[in-house]
């Protein structure tokens, strides 16, 4: 549940809160979860408590409604602590809670998001398959007719962050209404705890390993009709690709938050070791590779910032979400790696956490599409853009293209 209080501060005040928090909890805390292999329970209370759950849902189905700028500005505060808290509930804020926002039908909008607002009910966003990852369209669960009424649901899927803790799940399948490909997918809202329905959790992971996506099989298992995502056949995918939207700009901004502790963690470091006689801070060198760090870090913020406020005008700056989220990951990696480098020793051996951040953000490259998937998007929208009209995508331009 959110504390009362917080419903009473504004968003300054908020962020302040959630910037204490993640000095005197989150931080603090990382070297248990560590420890216990998983995120402490009493860090997850606190995560609730303190209204992480709800930052993107309406007040008036129990959330802050912080508006797009603001949810940013939050993440890129409570992320200088490790990015594995976030994941346990970004499929809340953003993926899961955005889809039904926006494409649920009202009784499923009121009989889910204060429950995920308050971080009391978990739900897991179900789209990547064994056959399907970067090709999300070519999925093959299928969702058939039951024979009275409602809906059986068979298929896997893999990779599913929060599958394995969830209350609910956001599950896309084919109902093979329509078209083939994205047209004749369709999402569901799948209690966990229903029969047929199984999951495991990976037992490996090469960073995030304190939150464990999980595999997911699904052997006939039966909902009712309620359970159809807006009550619409064939509108899966853009129910996905509006929490996805959402969640790519929540990855950039987590993205700058690492770095921010990279680089602070890593300057702190450096001003206390002397090698030949001084701190390796001063040395000319050392200076250079943190100045292109802190270059980096400003360029993904302010490329992040200005994304969130595009955003906050109404329509979703879809090119330029995917350019924050690219630019900002890659950054973020990048940072990480010189950071380690200029430990030294320190940076492979022991409990700095750098290194350990360094090992968590190789993944944001990797989900919400990966590098070489917004590249080549990205590239074609160029082009498509540019034999159009001769813009480019989400332009800034504020006249059309001059014509000669
Ligand atoms: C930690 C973690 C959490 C995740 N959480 C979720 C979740 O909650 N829900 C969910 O549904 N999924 C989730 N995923 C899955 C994630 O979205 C997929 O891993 C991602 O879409 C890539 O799919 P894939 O792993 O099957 O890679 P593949 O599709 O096999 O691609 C492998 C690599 O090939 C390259 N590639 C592929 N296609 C192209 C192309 N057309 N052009 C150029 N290069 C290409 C890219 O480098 C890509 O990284 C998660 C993944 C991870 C690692």
């Amino acid at each position: 549940m959110i504390d009362p209080d917080v419903f009473d501060l504004d968003f300054e005040g908020h962020l302040k809160r959630v910037a204490e928090l993640t000095d005197d909890v989150l931080i603090p805390a990382e070297a248990e979860m560590v420890e216990t292999g998983a995120v402490p329970e009493h860090v997850m209370e606190a995560l609730a408590r303190g209204g992480l759950f709800g930052i993107s849902i309406p007040r008036a189905l129990g959330g802050l409604q912080w508006n797009m700028t603001q949810q940013v500005r939050m993440t890129m505060e409570f992320t200088r602590a490790s990015c594995v808290y976030r994941s346990r509930f970004a499929s809340v804020i953003g993926l899961c809670s955005q889809a039904i926002l926006d494409h649920g039908t009202e009784e499923q909008c009121k009989r889910m998001l204060p429950g995920m607002a308050a971080g009391e009910l978990i739900t897991a966003f179900a789209l990547t398959e064994p056959g399907a990852g970067s090709d999300a369209g070519s999925l093959t669960t299928t969702a058939r007719r039951g024979k009275d009424g409602g809906w059986v649901i068979d298929g896997h899927k893999r990779y599913i962050t929060n599958a394995h803790w969830a209350d609910e799940l956001v599950v896309f399948a084919r109902t093979g209404s329509s078209r083939e490909g994205a047209g004749g997918v369709s999402a569901f809202l799948v209690p966990r705890r229903s029969r047929g329905l199984e999951t495991r959790p990976a037992t490996r992971m090469n960073g995030h390993a304190e939150a464990p996506v999980a595999e997911i099989t699904f052997t006939s298992v039966e909902v009712d009709d309620s359970a159809l995502l807006g009550d619409r056949l064939g509108g899966g995918f853009p129910a996905a690709l509006r929490g996805i939207n959402h969640a790519r700009l929540h990855v950039a901004a987590t993205c700058v938050g690492q770095a921010t502790r990279i680089l602070e963690e890593t300057a702190e470091h450096l001003l206390g070791r002397d090698q030949f006689g001084a701190p390796l801070a001063d040395l000319g060198a050392v200076q250079a590779d943190l100045g292109e760090c802190f270059a980096e870090l400003e360029a993904a913020r302010a490329l992040t910032v200005a994304a969130a406020e595009d955003f906050d005008t109404g329509s979703i700056p879809r090119h330029r979400i995917a350019a924050a989220k690219l630019f900002s990951t890659e950054m973020a990696s990048r940072v990480a790696d010189r950071c380690v480098q200029l430990l030294g020793g320190e940076g492979i051996v022991g409990d700095h956490p750098v290194p350990r951040m360094w090992r968590d953000v190789r993944a944001l490259r990797i989900y919400e599409g990966s590098s070489p998937i917004h590249e080549r998007n990205l590239g074609r929208a160029v082009v498509r853009q540019v034999r159009s009209d001769g813009t480019l995508p989400d332009t800034y331009r504020v006249t059309g293209r001059q014509t000669v």
